[in-house]
């Protein structure tokens, strides 16, 4: 995929020279010449690496730099500092404050390459891990830890915006069987293929996690309870009507869903809502299973 490069310098023979480079060497370059307006780009196109100009009226590099390194959104963007200071103690305050790295002015193309493409190499290696850290190595979806932070963001979210969301569990039923007539790999195959079901069926704001070994868990933010039962129902129902092949045998799995649902006005903390679900669940499942139930709890 190509690389995006922002580039920000007061100075438009400088912004010039750099972009010049930049865009021979094939990546997207976006460019300005402001501080404020670096922020706004940077948190608009999400840049691989931004080269930024220490010396600028109003807002100069270094309090760029800080602004960006304060926010989530950027703060895992390298930035070079390119600057004509030769003073140590410019380098040393920019990297202080976060800077991956420094070009000296005037503008070596070289150079300019060189550390460009260092700064990607580290950006992509880095963007690699922090896949792996948020991801199941099995299922490719969230595991626990980052479902459970991406609901409680999206519960406040919603909070703040007097909007629903809903939280759904999901387990499958008699899986065990599965992994017992035919085999532990045979079990990942179909846990692989129902969280793919799973997820080309939600909407592209949903947030789908693996919850525990087959258990998922949905967060719909922004959502009314009709929606929400409807996008169960519709997973419920794709899995029942899928063949599962599995050693050569075509077999059918299903799952059983618990529900909470959050309208804007009801007071029920996150944890709350996942114990309903859950307790929804075990309902699911104790009343036949392949089916949708919705939780109940206490509204204030
Ligand atoms: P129920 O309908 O009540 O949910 O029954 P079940 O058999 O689905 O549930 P149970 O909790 O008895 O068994 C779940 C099994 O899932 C036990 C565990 O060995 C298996 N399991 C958990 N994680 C994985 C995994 O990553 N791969 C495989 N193959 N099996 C797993
Ligand atoms: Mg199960
Ligand atoms: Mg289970």
């Amino acid at each position: 995929m190509t690389k995006t490069i922002l580039i920000v310098d007061d100075t438009k023979l400088n912004l010039r020279i750099l972009i010049d480079i930049l865009s021979r060497e094939g990546y997207a370059v976006f460019a300005c010449t402001d501080g404020l307006k670096a922020l706004e780009l940077a948190n608009r196109i999400n840049p691989d690496v931004i080269l930024l100009d220490i010396v600028m009226p109003e807002l100069d590099g270094f309090e760029v730099c800080k602004l960006l390194k304060e926010k989530d959104e950027s703060k895992d963007i390298p930035i070079i500092m390119v600057t004509s200071e030769t003073k140590s103690q410019n380098i040393k305050k920019a990297l202080e404050l976060g800077a991956f790295d420094y070009i000296r002015k005037p503008i070596d193309e070289v150079e300019v390459s060189a550390r460009v493409n260092s700064a990607l190499r580290f950006k992509t290696h880095q963007d690699k891990l922090k896949e792996l850290a948020m991801k199941d190595g099995l299922t490719e979806l969230y595991n626990h830890r980052v479902l459970i932070e991406l609901f409680v963001k999206e519960y406040e979210k919603q909070l703040e915006l007097k909007k629903g969301i809903c939280f759904a569990m999901l387990d499958i039923d008699f899986y065990k069987k599965i992994n017992d007539n035919f085999g532990h790999t045979s079990g990942d195959m179909v846990l692989r293929e129902i969280s793919s079901i799973i997820k080309s069926s939600v909407r592209f704001c949903d947030i789908v996690g693996r919850y525990g070994g087959e258990e998922f868990g949905i967060v719909f933010p922004d959502i009314e309870l009709g929606e929400a039962l409807r996008l169960c129902e519709m997973i419920r129902k794709s899995i029942e009507e899928h063949e599962f092949n599995v050693r050569n045998k075509s077999i059918r799995v299903t799952i059983s869903i618990g529900i909470c649902y959050k309208s804007a006005k009801e007071h029920i903390k996150y944890n709350e809502m996942i114990e309903a679900a859950d307790k929804a669940l075990y309902k699911a499942k104790n009343s036949g299973r392949n089916k949708v139930e919705i939780g109940m709890h206490k509204v204030i």
